[in-house]
């Protein structure tokens, strides 16, 4: 619970219902100050093996509920998220190191999850189908049992919810790890809020653990004999180990990972549109968000233009402690993604990219950079950057953009910006990316939505009936009423 806006005091960890204590716990820092937000369990495989038992324990009763009363839970979990919206934007601020305004943004967004998981409990849960024996021939989609959460520290609320939302509400029993840099605004605070909703105990657990503690505890919950499935929110290289154990052990896990998302701004586009979605996309959450626009590809024509008019809507981006709602710019979330940040940066400038923005570094703070000269030999083209920092590259015509866009492993999102709507959905029919925004920035999400990647940004769906369809089994039942006849020499 919140001590204050700045500080959380912990009760435990949350399994069974009950707030569970640790001998050992570990600091969750505020990224803006360094200041200890608040002291957290730092768990094991014990404590995973006694949420997923907790999780198994429950599993019947909550797989037999009346779809009804699932979709009663659900609604009464967003009518709190809702009440306590003021307590979740303090975290993300404090905790998460966010703009006010991204916290205001989540806090508005988590409740739809969850009333969009309401209504899937009303959808169809299976099909007839014909038979050659006349029988009556169904699939159905039952519930897989426990399911593994492990979820990011970037958009804490809606990425934790969306990682569980529609798995509880299809009958599953959730196990969740938040990440260790946001274990209260993407764990135990979703602890709070479902406790208090009344959700039976052992539906949803909590565990938490240090970063030097996540290998162990992610280990047990991917191979865990009980757990079915794995629903992981977070980076390409821990996506893969995630995805390998998970693929030895047979489960199904849905993985939604980095990415490395253009915006193509072509000659006849609305320049006041592309540069409000180039910076929205770029700087929105210090750049942490997996759609966020990284390489701005421009059409020479317009280049220039396009260019002065970003740099000077980006320089007006203040960039300190999130404490003050002025700083839309708070700080990177640790002292990892600021080195990683950093080394791109100076790689760009060494091999002879232009800083035409920003580029200074201090604490965890990371100004919004906009670099132009940058060649794919630079990190900085390759590599996701995850921070405030856009490159803005000429192109000259449409097969050429689409050759940068796609010249990455990675496969997320992306954005067209053009009055030519024709022309646009051609090149979005081109582009490598799970997914496609035309006139706008790629940061796009709803609930509802298959919101996923291709190529190295993940394999599954997240997202409304995707959700429901990754985390069930599908089932073949039939009833013969005498009519399949055998050989008769049996
Ligand atoms: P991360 O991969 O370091 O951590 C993600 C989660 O995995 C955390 O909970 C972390 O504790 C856990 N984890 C780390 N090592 C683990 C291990 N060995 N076993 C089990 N769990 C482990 O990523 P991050 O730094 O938290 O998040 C940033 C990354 O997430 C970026 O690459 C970003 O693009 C990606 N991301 C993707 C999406 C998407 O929907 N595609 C959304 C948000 C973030």
């Amino acid at each position: 619970m919140l001590d204050s806006p700045t500080k959380a005091r912990i009760e435990g960890m949350y399994v069974g219902g009950q707030w569970l204590q640790t001998t050992r716990h570990f600091d969750d820092i505020n990224p803006s100050d360094g200041s200890v937000y608040a002291r957290v369990p730092d768990g094991g495989r014990a404590e995973t093996r006694a949420a997923i038992d907790a999780a198994q324990a429950a599993f019947p009763a909550w797989a037999a509920l009346m779809h009804t009363e699932r979709a009663r839970y659900m609604l009464k979990i967003a009518d709190v998220l809702e009440r306590r919206k003021m307590d979740y934007v303090a975290a993300a601020v404090a905790e998460g190191g966010g703009w006010f305004g991204k916290g205001m943004f989540e806090s508005g967004y988590v409740p739809e999850v969850f009333r969009a998981a309401a209504a899937m409990c009303y959808n169809a849960i299976g099909e007839m189908m014909p038979s050659d024996h006349g029988k009556i021939s169904m699939v159905q989609r039952v519930p897989m049992g426990v399911v593994g959460v492990i979820s990011p520290w970037n958009m804490p609320g809606i990425l934790t919810a969306r990682g569980f939302a529609f798995p509880l509400a299809a009958g599953n029993t959730i196990v969740l790890k938040p990440s260790e840099d946001t274990p209260y605004a993407g764990g135990l605070f979703f602890a709070e809020v479902l406790h208090e909703a009344g959700v039976p105990p052992g539906v949803f657990n909590v565990i938490t653990c240090s970063r030097d503690r996540v290998s162990e505890m992610g280990d047990e919950l991917v191979e865990h004999p009980l757990v079915k499935g794995i629903s992981f929110t977070g980076s390409t290289p821990v996506g893969r180990q995630i995805a390998a154990k998970a693929g030895a052990h047979l489960k199904k896990a849905c993985v939604e990972l980095g990415g490395k998302d253009s915006l193509i701004v072509l000659e006849d586009a609305d320049m006041d549109r592309a540069t409000s979605a180039a910076s929205f996309g770029a700087f929105m959450h210090q750049g942490q968000i997996c759609m966020s626009v990284e390489k701005v590809l421009v059409q020479e024509s317009v280049y220039p233009e396009f260019l002065r008019a970003f740099v000077a809507r980006a320089s007006k981006l203040k960039t300190g402690d999130t404490a003050s709602k002025d700083n839309v710019i708070g700080p990177l979330i640790n002292d990892r993604q600021v080195a990683r940040v950093k080394f791109q940066i100076e790689d760009a400038l060494a091999k002879g990219a232009k800083a035409v923005l920003g580029g200074r570094v201090w604490d965890r703070f990371v100004e919004p950079t906009i670099l132009t000269n940058v060649t794919p030999d630079m990190a900085v083209w390759q590599d996701e950057t995850f921070g405030p920092v856009a490159i803005v590259v000429p192109f000259k015509t449409d097969a050429e953009a689409i050759a940068m866009n796609n010249d990455t492993e990675y496969g997320l999102s992306a954005g067209v910006i053009t009055r030519d709507e024709h022309r646009a959905l051609d090149i979005a029919r081109r582009l490598e990316t799970g997914m496609c925004h035309v006139n706008c920035s790629s940061v796009n999400d709803e609930p509802h939505v298959p919101f996923g990647g291709s190529k190295a940004s993940g394999v599954g769906k997240h997202g409304g009936k995707w959700s429901m369809e990754t985390f069930t089994e599908t089932r073949w039942i039939t009833l013969d009423r005498g009519h399949r006849p055998f050989p008769p020499v049996f």
